[in-house]
């Protein structure tokens, strides 16, 4: 199962965060190359890290594609500019992101052409905005690298942390 994290918390050219992802999931649709299989609902949930932001709006994709790894990272880093993502401060606001959070299970640190890919991705097991959505489309996912079942780490989440269906 390949599966997309999506976010935003600052309108784009498109609109608001809801629009821009939807948007966002269209235009992934439209490639020849990736076909959105199911989706989650779009969740508000309360920005982590830095929490002097607005809330988020958060969603979980599965596709199905032909494209290796590094090349659907590519595909999707182009998206983000695209959508006009330009500011690149850790945790900060986000026109739009797009993360790898499963490719299939595969469990690897991949490094080519100045591209760099950590999967699964490193921080979807202690996120509630990941794990809620993706327990949405796929509710006996397990985490590729420990096998902890996604409902489990979701459970053992901080309980205060925000993610409320939109
Ligand atoms: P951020 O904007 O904070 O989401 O970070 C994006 C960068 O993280 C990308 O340029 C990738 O090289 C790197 N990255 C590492 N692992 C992943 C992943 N699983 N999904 C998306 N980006 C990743």
């Amino acid at each position: 199962m390949i599966l997309i994290g999506l976010g935003a918390n600052i309108p784009s050219e498109k609109g608001g965060p809801e629009v821009t992802l939807e948007a966002a999931l269209a235009v992934l649709n439209l490639r020849r190359d990736i076909e959105v299989v199911q989706r989650s609902r779009w969740y508000r949930t309360s920005a982590v890290g830095l929490t002097d932001q607005p809330d988020f709006v958060n969603g979980i994709a599965e596709i199905s594609t032909r494209l290796g790894p590094l090349e659907l990272l590519s595909v999707l880093l182009d998206l983000e500019a695209e959508f006009g993502r330009e500011r690149r401060e850790r945790w900060g606001p986000r026109v739009l992101d797009l993360d790898i959070v499963d490719f299939d299970g595969l469990v690897a640190d991949l490094d080519r052409d100045g591209l760099t890919l950590h999967l699964p991705h490193p921080r979807a097991a202690e996120r509630g905005f990941v794990l809620q959505p993706l327990l949405d489309i796929a509710p006996d996912w397990r985490h590729p690298t420990s096998g902890e079942k996604g409902s489990d780490l979701l459970k053992k989440l901080d309980p205060t942390q925000k993610v409320d269906v939109l």
